[in-house]
């Protein structure tokens, strides 16, 4: 039987990578509503690819009044929303990340911004929309546990989200609304294009898989199941925890 049956659901960045994976996921499960991004595109292509049921809706996550328009015209369309995954984040457009002697001021801003700030807006908007026992799920990464080189302030971002989840999740208890962060490893998607030169593609997702005790990158479905089980009844007595998606890496040191 479909867990998630004509459940309302919303996925920021759901045009691409995870995101596109976990829209997959939970139509897969019966669920119907939103992806979200910038690029009308990718946008289109999704939408098309995941088929009816879900719609395309364009916006920026760091723009508050994009953030209003998608869940209203969300909730005009499908009614109240059941299930919110904030996944728009990771890498800022033509600013990789960097060494600290490199790092300016407006790109850590906008690293904040994207991945810290969009987060709390983004739950934030979308609670007039929500259902109570609502589902939100944070996407956070396993760089909030484990450093790499450059990418200090993505990570303590990616931290941070994982911070919000533990206190939203009380403040919207009285909702019955449950708040957890899905924090995934590395996951085989887009984003390495926007870090590494195409002729350097592999070598580096080798160097990352050689980190990973499982021995491969994960698959954006593998995060889409993942996110199913926090948004279904499966995990109704979790809340305001991280659940770590990621092959083992955060296992060794
Ligand atoms: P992608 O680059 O493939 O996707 C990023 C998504 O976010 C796209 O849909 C993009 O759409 C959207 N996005 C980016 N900036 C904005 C913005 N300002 N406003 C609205 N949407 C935006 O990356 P992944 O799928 O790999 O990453 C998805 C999430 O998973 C991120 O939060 C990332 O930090 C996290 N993550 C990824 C890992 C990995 O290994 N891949 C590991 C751990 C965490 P558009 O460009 O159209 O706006």
């Amino acid at each position: 039987m479909s867990k998630l049956k004509n459940k309302v659901a919303v996925v920021t960045g759901g045009n691409s990578g995870i995101g596109f994976g976990i829209a997959e996921a939970l139509k897969n499960e019966g669920a119907v509503g939103t992806i979200t991004g910038r690029n009308q595109a990718t946008l289109d292509a999704s939408v098309q690819e995941l088929g009816p049921g879900f719609i395309g809706l364009q916006g920026d996550v760091t723009q508050m009044e994009d953030l209003e328009r998608v869940f209203k015209d969300t909730s005009e369309r499908f009614g109240q929303i059941d299930i919110l995954v904030v996944n728009a984040g990771g890498v800022v457009d033509g600013s990789p990340m960097a060494a600290i002697a490199d790092v300016t001021e407006d790109n850590y801003d906008q690293y904040m911004d994207l991945n810290l700030k969009s987060s709390y807006f983004t739950v934030q908007k979308a609670l007039p929309y929500l259902n109570d026992g609502a589902s939100i799920i944070l996407i956070g990464s396993s760089a909030a546990h484990r450093a790499a080189p450059g990418m200090t302030i993505y990570a303590a971002a990616k931290a941070a989200v994982i911070s919000l989840a533990k206190g939203l999740s009380l403040d919207l208890l009285e909702r019955k609304i449950r708040v957890n962060t899905l924090s995934p490893g590395s996951i085989d998607t887009p984003v390495f294009g926007k870090l590494v030169p195409q002729q350097h593609l592999e070598q580096v997702k080798q160097v990352w898989k050689d980190l990973i005790p499982m021995g491969r990158l994960g698959l954006p479905s593998e995060i889409g199941k993942a996110v199913v089980f926090l948004a279904s009844d499966d995990s109704s007595f979790i809340v305001g925890t991280e659940l770590l998606a990621d092959g083992g890496m955060t296992t060794i040191s």
